[in-house]
């Protein structure tokens, strides 16, 4: 049963994997445990650990572009969700962090949830000129995740806003 989320070195949800291959991944070194599912740990070959919920790849890996997940205006808000990204507030509108018009693209990394008066206010302008700093930023969910979205059933995990 895969129930760990893995996630990039650069905090990007990854794919899901079993606790088993999860913990294995922490004991050679390759990932650190993230959060951990309260009151249950694993005993591995030498030490205990405890049970990884989520877990953080130590290196980067890079997608390979056939494994990204179809961009939606739809997927936007429920990734985000429907919550504004300027606000907090309930959001329908999807904004681009870099406008269309300074050539940014239909893309997960440059989209999010806006309520319709940010993302008036917003205008052409990026967050910096417009003085609208961003509660969270974007990321691209993985293939299946993505299905996940499209079906309405995907909640986000808990989240750091560590990436700069
Ligand atoms: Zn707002």
């Amino acid at each position: 049963m895969r129930e760990t989320l893995v996630l990039n070195a650069s905090f990007e949800p990854l794919a899901t994997v079993s606790l088993r291959r999860a913990v294995v991944l922490v004991l050679q070194g390759k990932a650190v445990v993230e959060q951990a599912r309260p009151g249950r740990r694993v005993r591995g070959p030498a030490v205990e650990v405890p049970a990884p919920q989520v877990i953080r790849l130590c290196r980067y890996v890079r997608v390979p572009f056939r494994r990204r997940a179809p961009w939606s205006r739809r997927g936007v808000l429920v990734r985000d969700g429907h919550r504004c990204a300027y606000c907090g507030r309930r959001a329908t509108t999807v904004d681009h962090v870099v406008p269309r018009s300074r050539g940014g693209e239909d893309s997960w990394l440059n989209t999010v949830a806006a309520c319709a008066e940010d993302n008036h206010r917003k205008a052409d302008r990026t967050p910096e000129q417009a003085g609208m700093p961003l509660l969270k930023l974007p990321f691209e969910p993985t293939p299946a995740e993505s299905l996940l979205l499209a079906a309405g059933a995907y909640g986000t995990p808990g989240r750091r806003s560590a990436v700069a």
